[in-house]
């Protein structure tokens, strides 16, 4: 059978079943190999007063806030993008 991609979505490999997880979106119940994981640093402070005080020498603590999607909402929310046929085969650069 022609394969979409060569490892069909996800990072499973050989082994039978992985642990799911719950997207962060919308809750759907995803496998976790297949789930996109974001990492983001957030600041409880104000983005413009941190500028500021960090301007005057002030060490603001910033936290990683880790996020799981499913597909659909990591499409949505523009952290994957539908690829062409050609495109798909390319590995997609992280950040
Ligand atoms: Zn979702």
């Amino acid at each position: 059978m022609p394969k979409k991609r060569k490892n069909r979505g996800r990072a499973k490999g050989a082994k039978g079943k992985s642990a799911v997880v719950q997207c962060d979106g919308c809750g759907a119940w995803v496998p976790e190999d297949k789930a996109i994981v974001v990492t983001r640093w957030y600041s409880p402070v104000d983005p413009q007063l941190a500028r500021e005080l960090e301007k005057k020498g002030a060490i603001i603590m910033r936290y990683p806030v880790t996020k799981r999607y499913c597909i659909s909402c990591a499409i949505y929310l523009g952290i994957v993008k539908v690829r062409a046929r050609e495109e798909r085969k390319r590995r997609p650069i992280t950040t």
